[in-house]
């Protein structure tokens, strides 16, 4: 059994909309917290081209909800990110004579109602945003859409967020994907069959006439001040996470150029800022990092991937911009995304982030606390409090899975390698339920993404699309020698263990971390992963 896909009936509301509806005083973009930029935002373009053509002024709206916040286990870090990153986009719009009106309403699902009215007060007809594709923003959308229309107004919802749309890509039965590979394909085949359509740049947006500051009703919208934090979502970090991910779309831009353009560094770990750190630009004897993805990608002891997930996940910078990168890179006309290139590799993997949504969009279910796999819904979990406690503050006693869950509690990030490790250590090792380390990762992260994180967790957990139960289970402490030969990363995280300088680090004897004041494995990994198959095998039996 699964939903009906939400985003069809958006589809449908959006047929259905007015088309003509009377001109108004203004037009609204509403922006949204995963489209949080000014460059290259399509629902923001059109917007703007539509109150040129009408000679009306454009009106930028952020409602911050935190009820949604709270749905979708956001945390402070991620909330903290955004009123950064909206104030920068606030500055940016008044120069070009746009207010950024940010206000604050709950409860969530009267938003629509909320919208409706903002938009009269302003006096606008029309009303464009960006789809979010989780179940509940669409609904969402779907009833803002139906009120316009009795208003006689129209909501404009548009695709932005991916480089091809859901509902898009099927296989030869007309069937969604369910297994990477062939969608991957098939995306790549789709995408470099007209780059302009896919990737192609939306034009930023025209200034507002200078008129617009003796408006009274306009102008006071240049007033509103963005809040310093938001109630429940204090970020106890926050100085530190600005300086690790520092926020707004020249940042995003600048993360892009040094991972695609200046020569790879030896060593970055650990909480720095990587802009102030940013490497010599490239003199053409070393590689830039996605040149040497392919080969360097799993290394856990270097900066070796982009780290833009916190800026793709709000959108801070566009997939299309990123993508259109790597043609620079190798002055090519075609988008390469196979795995037997460097930038190729790196491609397939911002298509993982496509994938992900796809298959959220397709199966909402996955999005609302249910497996892909729905037999696995009848796995035994293990409830042990203080196993999870010992995950989640890093004192497992494994040392890479210590080290990821550490980089992720200071960082608010991890590599996707050590995501991978930790992940499956809890579900299949200590046997805890996906879902609270699902939970915990989005509290945690600054990049959080409902369907990237589902996805990761329900890979791990082998619930989700592709699986093969049997044979992915990994070993971490093999995993910690092959990601970090030399130590570096749990050095970097795990204090406790610096002083190791031998193999030892990957697996200290019992004797060598009572001396260090490191716990012993809290669980036995071959006995762990024997109950761990026996109850995939038969789900429901223990
Ligand atoms: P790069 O290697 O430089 O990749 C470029 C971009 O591609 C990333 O920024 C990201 O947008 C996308 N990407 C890469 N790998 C994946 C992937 N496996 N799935 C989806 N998108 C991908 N990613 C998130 O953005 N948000 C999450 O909440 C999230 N949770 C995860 C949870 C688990 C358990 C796992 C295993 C993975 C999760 N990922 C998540 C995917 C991945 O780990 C991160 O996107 C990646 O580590 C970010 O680092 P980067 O920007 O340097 O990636």
């Amino acid at each position: 059994i699964d939903l009906h896909p939400p985003l069809k009936d958006l589809e449908t509301a959006q047929a259905a909309r007015l088309t003509s509806p009377t001109k108004g005083n203004a037009v609204v973009y509403w922006m949204r917290m995963e489209d949080m930029r000014i460059h290259d935002n399509r629902a923001l373009s059109k917007a703007s081209e539509l109150a040129k053509k009408e000679n009306i002024p454009l009106v930028a709206l952020f409602v911050i909800s935190p009820h949604d916040y709270i749905a979708h286990d956001r945390g402070p870090r991620r909330i903290d990110f955004m009123l950064r990153n909206l104030r920068c986009i606030q500055t940016d719009l008044a120069n070009l004579h746009i207010p950024l009106h940010v206000t604050t309403h709950t409860p969530r699902h009267t938003l629509p109602e909320y919208i409706l009215s903002l938009m009269k007060d302003v006096g606008a007809t029309q009303i464009f945003a960006n789809i979010e594709y989780e179940v509940d923003e669409l609904r969402r959308d779907i009833k803002l859409c139906e009120l316009a229309k009795n208003e006689k107004f129209s909501a404009i919802f548009v695709h932005d967020k991916l480089i091809i749309q859901p509902d898009t890509l099927f296989t030869k039965a007309n069937k969604p994907y369910t297994v990477y590979s062939p969608w991957q394909r098939n995306w790549l085949a789709m995408l470099n069959s007209d780059l302009a359509k896919y990737i192609g740049e939306a034009p930023g947006p025209s200034a507002n006439d200078k008129s617009i500051h003796s408006n009274s009703k306009l102008s006071s919208l240049f007033d509103c001040k963005i809040p310093e934090k938001i109630d429940g979502f204090e970020c106890q970090d926050g100085e530190v996470m600005a300086k690790i991910w520092p926020a707004g779309e020249d940042a995003a831009r600048e993360m892009l150029r040094l991972f695609l353009f200046t020569k790879a560094q030896s060593s970055h770990i650990g909480v720095s800022d990587p802009l102030a750190n940013a490497p010599e630009e490239q003199k053409g004897s070393k590689a830039s990092r996605v040149l040497q993805y392919k080969d360097n990608r799993d290394k856990v002891d270097s900066n070796t991937t982009s780290r833009l997930s916190p800026y793709l996940a709000s959108g801070v910078i566009s997939a299309r911009e990123c993508v259109r990168g790597t043609l620079k890179v190798l002055g090519a006309d075609k988008v390469q995304g196979t795995r037997d290139t460097a930038v190729g590799h790196w491609v397939q993997e911002v298509a993982w982030r496509d994938f992900y949504t796809h298959v959220m969009a397709s199966f909402p279910r996955v999005s609302m606390g249910r497996t892909f796999l729905e037999k696995f819904d009848a796995v035994i979990w293990e409830t042990n409090e203080e196993h999870f406690e010992a995950w989640k503050q890093g004192r497992t006693g494994v040392p890479i899975v210590d080290a990821a869950m550490r980089q992720l509690n200071t960082m608010g990030w991890m590599h996707n390698r050590p995501r991978m490790v930790a992940a499956m250590f809890l579900v299949k090792d200590l046997m805890i339920d996906w879902r609270l380390g699902e939970r915990y990762f989005m509290e945690q992260l600054i990049d959080g993404d409902l369907a990237s994180n589902n996805g990761g967790w329900q890979w791990s957990s082998s619930t989700g699309t592709d699986p093969q139960p049997y044979f992915r289970i990994m070993n971490p402490f093999n995993q910690s020698e092959k990601a970090d030969p030399d130590g570096d990363y749990i050095r970097s995280f795990v204090p406790e263990l610096r002083s190791v300088k031998s193999k030892d680090i990957h697996r200290p004897s019992t004797a060598l971390a009572m001396k260090l004041n490191y716990p012993a494995p809290i669980i036995d990994h071959h006995k762990a992963r024997d109950r761990a198959m026996r109850r995939f095998k038969n789900p429901g039996e223990n």
